[in-house]
Formats: structure tokens, sequence, C-alpha cells
């Protein structure tokens, strides 16, 4: 009697058991992590085998660099400004007092810029001997002041002549 009952019973766990089983296979594998990004129920995979949060966090990873690379950019860019209007106003607060303006003119692919005087007196002091500074070559080096700045003062903002052109060639 013991025996039938527990023959019966194995049957009806057995039974319970595969119907479980088929239960658990029955409904196509699907995906929580596709079905909740998508907004659409994605079957072929589960989320044990899906490649999107991987995929995912490389996108994440890939946008965050790029971040700092343009956070890096532009610290470097704003220390480059930084010295460069250093340098700009060293050279402005430096530059000598221009006493008498000479002419500015090329000569085949030089600038020369002569007659022009400077002095390093400060305003409303006059030199005992006005000095006369001649200069050929490298105009940016007149003295703190630009060959752009001379040519303006000699021939006006509006000039567009050979100085204009060539000044654009000299760093
Ligand atoms: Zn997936
Ligand atoms: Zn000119």
């Amino acid at each position: 009697m013991t025996t039938i009952l527990w023959i019966v019973l194995g049957a009806v766990l057995l039974g319970a058991l595969q119907a479980g089983l088929r239960q658990l296979r029955m409904p196509e594998a699907s995906c929580s992590w596709c079905t909740r990004v998508s907004g659409h129920t994605v079957t072929g995979h589960t989320v044990d085998t899906c490649q999107g949060p991987r995929i995912a966090e490389q996108q994440r990873a890939d946008i965050d660099a790029a971040h700092q690379r343009d956070l890096k950019r532009c610290a470097e860019q704003l220390t480059e400004r930084a010295s460069r209007r250093e340098a700009e106003k060293t050279r402005t607060d430096t530059r000598l007092r221009i006493e008498h303006i000479g002419t500015v003119t090329t000569r085949g692919h030089e600038i020369h810029i002569t007659g022009w005087q400077f002095s390093a007196l400060p305003y409303g002091v006059k030199a005992a001997s006005s000095q006369t500074f001649g200069h050929r070559g490298r105009p940016e080096q007149t003295y703190g002041w630009s060959v752009q700045e001379l040519h303006a003062m000699a021939h006006g903002g509006a000039c567009r002549c050979d100085v204009v052109r060539l000044a654009r060639t000299l760093h």
C-alpha cells in the first residue's frame, strides 16, 4: 500500500516537474534589457548573453573620453591665449615712445622702416639729443611696434600697399 502511494506521488511530482519545465521553456527567450530600452519585447536572446549593456557602456566611455579631450583642449587654448595676451601686454607696456614718424616701404621682399625716432623717455620729458633709429628686416622688433602699427601711422589704416601684403608673411 505504501509503495503504491509512493509510486502515485512520484508520478504526480514528475508530471508537475515536467509541466514546470515546459512552462519555463515554452515562452521564446526574450531579453529584459533590450525590451526595456526599446519599449518592445525583444526575443532571440536573454539578458545573460545580451551585448546591449556592454555596447552602451562602451558608448558612454567614448563620450566621456571625448569630453575629457575637449576640456583638455579648451584649457590648453585658454592657457595659450593668456600667454599671448601677456606677451602682447608686455610688448605694448615696454615699447618705446614714437618721437617722429618716418617711412615704411618695401624693397623686394624686405620692409624698410626708416627715419623714425623713438624715445625710451616718459611723455613730457624731452630728450637732450634726439636719437634717430633706422631699421631694416624684422619690423616686429622695432622697439615694440609691429610693422602693421607703424604702417598705419605712416600711410593711414586704409592703405593696402605692398607693405600690408608683405607684413602678412612676417612672423
Ligand atoms: Zn538584449
Ligand atoms: Zn601703405
